[in-house]
């Protein structure tokens, strides 16, 4: 089924059709290689071993040597050298899939892949409900829905787990009551003494330790994608990974991580401080809570490199770049969108004249003594602020 090539700096699977001489490539959703040509789905070569993760201690401790920034493709099919940092993409020239051998490149090996589930159509029907529901969207956005040049593309991510135990101090607020005595003026000019009840804070010093297991801490591996963009794909369907294969990479782009595992991991305890935090806050208890510090202690840290499967559609408005990412599981719809410009002052003008029409009615008909009338049509609108306005302008009228 797939090809190794080996020898020269560019070892790397193909993936030959074993009915007519063209190329398969993964199939989205099918869990088999299927040839784009003549039909041919072959099933993607089991992997007997489950996903595990590794310690990350071991791999810390580890010499890594500096990867070569890229790598030198050669097609099995036109012969054609493509020079690229990719794990895998198509050739530039005949568009056949090649997919590296990792380990050849000292980087560390990706452990599972979410294969794609989410095919090309069914990308671009997501996309299209996505540009519809966006307001003052320019028409050009409508062309992403087309884009024919979206990428299906595996980020690598880090997940880690971690037994956390943390001392933290801090303080515990307990609420309680007191009567408060105040005057007032009433309306004959009389000054008047009355109580109200006012909540008041106790602060009591408290201290103590929290622990907690963290499961799968996702970590973008790749700066290349906005992180924040990343971040609202989520939730991923992280249970239905696979054990890594190189198969299911046929046919996509796959970025290598330039976020090395220490990064990560410092990003992993960014996110898992605040929940520590919270877990502080319920064991001091009281009303109220302030934490003052936190000193946490990690242990049985493990890792895996994750390949998680996006579609990326670029698209230029007045002459930047703007990015819409599908996450390619459960097609959920991220993205940068411009305002068009002259939409919104379109729409303003239209909300300008529909004022100005009412205002006007209002004018016209108090001329005429029938007021009480546009009155309840106003109020049919539901906003005391413009009948507010209204009745000033009225009466600025004299
Ligand atoms: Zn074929
Ligand atoms: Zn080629």
């Amino acid at each position: 089924m797939a090809e190794l090539t080996d020898g020269g700096p560019a070892a790397h699977h193909s993936y030959p059709c074993e009915q007519c001489g063209a190329n398969v490539e993964f199939a989205a959703g099918t869990g088999t290689l299927t040839c784009p040509y003549c039909g041919h789905a072959q099933d993607v070569t089991p992997v007997g071993e489950a996903v595990r993760e590794h310690d990350f201690a071991a791999l810390a401790a580890r010499q890594r040597p500096a990867p070569p920034a890229t790598q030198e493709y050669r097609c099995g099919t036109c012969g054609a050298i493509t020079t690229s940092d990719h794990l895998s993409q198509k050739c530039g020239f005949c568009g056949s899939p090649m997919v590296a051998e990792v380990e050849a490149l000292g980087l560390v090996e990706p452990e599972a892949v979410l294969p794609f589930g989410v095919d090309r159509a069914s990308m671009q029907g997501a996309l299209q409900k996505w540009v519809r529901s966006r307001w003052f969207a320019p028409s050009a956005l409508k062309k992403v829905v087309s884009a024919e040049q979206a990428h299906g593309v595996y980020l690598p991510h880090w997940t880690f787990d971690a037994q956390t135990r943390s001392d933290y101090t801090g303080q515990r607020g307990e609420h309680y009551w007191v009567t408060e005595t105040y005057t007032t003026t009433d309306s004959e000019g009389r000054s008047q003494t009355q109580t109200r009840q006012v909540q008041k804070t106790r602060w009591y010093p408290a201290s103590g330790t929290v622990a907690r297991a963290f499961d799968d801490v996702l970590v973008a591996g790749t700066r290349r994608v906005m992180p924040e963009h990343l971040a609202k794909l989520s939730p991923w369907p992280l249970e239905q990974a696979a054990s890594y294969q190189p198969d299911y990479l046929a046919g996509y782009e796959t970025l290598r991580y330039d976020v090395e595992p220490e990064a990560g991991l410092d990003v992993a305890k960014q996110e898992m401080a605040p929940v520590i935090e919270n877990d502080c806050e319920r064991d001091i208890g009281g009303d109220v809570q302030r934490v003052h510090h936190v000193a946490t202690s990690y242990s049985e840290v493990t890792y895996k490199l994750l390949l998680l499967p996006v579609w990326i559609a670029t698209y230029l408005y007045g002459g930047k770049p703007f990015q819409v990412l599908v996450n390619a599981r459960t097609a959920e719809v991220v993205g940068q969108r411009p305002w068009s410009a002259w939409k919104i002052t379109f729409a303003v003008l239209a909300a300008l004249v529909l004022v100005g029409a009412i205002v006007w009615a209002v004018v016209a008909s108090q001329d005429g003594g029938t007021a009480s009338g546009v009155y309840s049509g106003l109020s049919l609108l539901g906003d005391p602020v413009a009948r507010e306005s209204v009745d000033l302008y009225a009466g600025s009228r004299g």
